[in-house]
Parts: C-alpha cells; structure tokens; sequence
C-alpha cells in the first residue's frame, strides 16, 4: 500500500526566520510517528536553515527545481548533489510555474529526472492542463503527452520510486479545487497510464498526488479517493495550521 505524502511548495515565499518558525511549527504539530510522510519544500536559499529545523523529526526536506549537470560554469544554478549535501530527500520536477515561467519542457523535465537519480533525489514529476485544455477535452491527452515525455528514458527498476504531481493549472492558487471526482478520475487516468509504460505491479506502487487549492476543508475527501495518495500543497503550507489541518485529514 501506498503511503501518504503531504509537502509544502512554499514556492518564493517566507524568510530565515519565519522559515523557520514554519518549519518548527510543522514538526511540532507532525510528531514523532506520523501516520503520513510530510515533506517541506522551501526555496534553495533557505534550505539549509530548514534542514536544521527538521533535523532529527520525521519531517522531510525537498526542493523546488534542480539543474541537470555536475558541478561547473552554470552561474546561478543549482545542482542535485548540492540538495542531497544539504539534506534533501525530494526535489520537485516540472511544475507548472517553471513550464509556464521559465519555459520548461518535457525534454528538460526529463533530464532533471535523471539527474534526480543520479544524485539519490526522489522527484516529484508534476503534470496537469489548463482550463483551455479541459474545456477543449484535452485533459487525458495533454496529461499523457506530459508524462511519456517527463518520464522518457525512466527504467522500470526505478519507476516505482518516483512520485507523480497531478495539479491542474487552473486549481493552483485560484481557490478552485478539483472535485474529488475530477481529480479521483485524472488519477486512475494517470495509474493506468503507468502501468501501460512500466507494468501494473509498478504503477501500483508509485504515488500520485493531487495539488491544487488544497485545505483542511478539502483534504479529507481528495485524500480518501483510491487513487490520490498525497497532497502537494502551495498556499495553505505556508501557515502551521492549515498545513496541519492538512496533514491531520489524510485517512
Ligand atoms: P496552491 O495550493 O496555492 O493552489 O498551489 C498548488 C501548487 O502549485 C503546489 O505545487
């Protein structure tokens, strides 16, 4: 059975110290066994300080993005055996901000992905349509297009370890959530899909998380859908207790 895994994209939000505080504030509320895996994502300048916050708890470190080389003349970047030095366990691969702002491609997202295994980071690949797509009924094709292309190259061995970031792109930020029955059919959507390019066995184990507007008032009935094993959540993981109304509804 898949296990349950929360993190905050803080995105370009928070400074030292009310990082900080943030980040203790969740370790406290998350306790020494929690039920779920929870996982925070600040930005790359403040990873570290996080990483001293979550030292030692069960709350994990992930980052936003990744460059995909080794050490070199790449001003500006940052690469996965940093994030790994620094104490990061996750790294978030594709998101819709950095296709949409900084022009990233299937291509790019999946060289990150290979760089994220090289350096032993388990990447969250995100997908998802615009409202355009989903008023058009392209939904199924543009989330398809998106994960042959993010995932071109994976291996089979590897496949079971990644996790899939299902986020529409009209649901981030807008207060617009997905009902569970449209993010619940995207999902299964999504698992069939993987086990057509890996095998069913594999598309069982890997976990898919639905992001998109999600809170404590919402998370309870993404979560207990079948197919949505997580939440990657933007706005409400940057208060202590809407992410932990969050992390306190997963079933
Ligand atoms: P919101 O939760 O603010 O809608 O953001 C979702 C998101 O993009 C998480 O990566």
């Amino acid at each position: 059975s898949r296990r349950i895994l929360i993190a905050g994209n803080w995105k370009m939000n928070m400074r030292a110290d009310s990082g900080a505080s943030l980040a203790k504030g969740i370790v406290d509320a998350v306790g020494k066994s929690p039920a779920v895996e929870v996982v925070l994502c600040p930005p790359s300048v403040y990873l570290s300080s996080v990483a001293d916050a979550v030292a030692g708890t069960p709350v994990e470190l992930g980052s936003q993005n990744l460059y995909a080389a080794e050490d070199g003349a790449f001003t500006g970047e940052v690469n996965a055996s940093m994030l790994t030095d620094v104490g990061c366990r996750f790294v978030i691969l594709g998101h819709s901000e950095r296709r949409q702002l900084m022009g990233e491609t299937d291509a790019c997202v999946a060289k990150k992905l290979h760089a994220a295994f090289a350096g032993n980071l388990v990447p969250i690949v995100c997908v998802g349509e615009t409202l355009e797509q989903r008023e058009s009924g392209d939904t199924e094709s543009v989330v398809e297009t998106q994960i042959r292309g993010s995932l071109e190259g994976l291996d089979e061995a590897r496949a079971a370890n990644i996790v899939i970031a299902y986020e529409p792109v009209w649901a981030i930020g807008t207060g617009k959530t997905a009902s569970k029955e449209q993010a619940e059919a995207v999902h299964a959507f999504i698992r069939e899909l993987l086990g057509k390019m890996f095998s069913t066995e594999v598309a069982e184990q890997i976990r898919i998380q639905y992001g998109g507007s999600v809170k404590p008032g919402n998370a309870e009935e993404l979560l207990s859908q079948p197919n949505i094993d997580g939440a990657l959540v933007g706005g409400a993981s940057l208060k202590v207790d809407d992410f932990a109304g969050i992390i306190k509804a997963a079933p």
